[in-house]
């Protein structure tokens, strides 16, 4: 286990009788923890957002507002909730013990207490928390990284896939619109073997970025494949979809790329389908925008046709 770097710890100790306030702030200032204190409820609930405690040491029994009533508002906070409170009770105060751990508390500590007992149980939960902490880190950033394309950083296949399943049950349960965009770049084999991969790959972010700024921020986009990429519009039927996929195949065309100094035009296909009743998977409705995508190559590129329901 890493050592606990006592320093970077601030700790929240909230207590109305000034005699015990001082004895706990002494005990943590000597153990090397930054302090900070209040001396009832509602002190306690405004130093919170502004000084941001790694941990709470919160007395139960205040006047006014007492302990368990500040727990409770701080856990119903998101941006609170998930700082440990350790509770200062008194002998005698056992029966709301019950109810300070039912609120969220995760430890309590009986006064009188002992020196080495308070810091055991303030390491422990800090340390607790900081691998929590941690963990979520990187799990976060790990969901994002399974979810993004590296080359393009747009969203990539699976993040469609997952996007496109929500989509399509909230879709068929609540009968709304959904329509989806298969989008081809023309002719990519070309680029590549005309002005090699590199400058491949510099047209393919091109154009996902150019994609992504014709969408509405409730649009799913991502890369679903090598030059091919998958625009999921819910909400939005055929009509629409169709002039959205216009959009962005003029949007692709007039990117003013230059390659070795000659101008040279990208273009798009885009096939397009939108969600019917018989529909049963999101791949019904994925396949019929790819067998629009491939008519619109049939019929020469650089356009936009709509799947048939037939
Ligand atoms: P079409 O108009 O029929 O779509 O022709 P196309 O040349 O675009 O289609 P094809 O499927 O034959 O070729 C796709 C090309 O895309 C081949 C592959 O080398 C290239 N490609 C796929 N992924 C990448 C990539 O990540 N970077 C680069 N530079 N090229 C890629
Ligand atoms: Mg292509
Ligand atoms: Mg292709």
């Amino acid at each position: 286990m890493t050592q606990l770097d006592h320093q970077k710890f601030l700790i929240l100790v909230v207590d109305d009788t000034r005699k015990n306030l001082q004895l706990v702030i002494e005990i943590l200032d000597e153990a090397g923890y930054l302090t900070t204190f209040a001396v009832d409820g509602k002190q306690a609930l405004q130093r919170v957002p502004v000084t941001k405690p790694d941990l709470i040491l919160l007395d139960i029994m205040m006047p006014e507002m007492n302990g368990i009533e500040v727990c409770r508002t701080l856990k119903n906070d998101k941006n609170y909730q998930n700082i440990p409170i350790i509770f200062l009770t008194a002998m005698g105060e056992q029966s709301t013990l019950m109810q300070a751990f039912e609120e969220g508390a995760v430890d309590y500590i009986t006064k009188p207490f002992k020196k080495y007992e308070l810091l055991a149980r303030v390491k422990t939960h800090l340390e607790l928390k900081q691998t929590r902490d941690k963990l979520l880190a990187a799990y976060l950033r790990l969901e994002q990284l399974v979810l993004t394309d590296p080359l393009t950083g747009v969203p990539n296949r699976r993040y469609l896939l997952q996007a496109g399943e929500q989509e399509f049950s909230r879709t068929r349960r609540y009968q709304r619109p959904l329509s989806i965009l298969m989008i081809d770049i023309d002719y990519f084999r070309n680029i590549n073997n005309d002005y090699g991969h590199d400058v491949g790959d510099k047209a393919l972010k091109l154009v996902a970025t150019t994609i992504q700024q014709c969408l509405r921020s409730v649009d799913g986009f991502g890369r679903f494949g090598g030059e091919e990429f998958v625009v999921l519009l819910p909400e939005t039927k055929i009509e629409d979809a169709l002039s959205a996929a216009e959009r962005i195949r003029q949007s692709v065309a007039q990117i003013p790329l230059e390659l070795e100094s000659i101008p040279r035009q990208i273009t798009v296909s885009i096939g397009v389908a939108e969600f019917i009743n018989t529909d049963e998977s999101l791949e019904q409705l994925l396949k019929r925008a790819d067998e629009a995508l491939f008519k619109a190559k049939d019929q020469g590129r650089n356009q936009t046709v709509a799947g048939t329901t037939s």
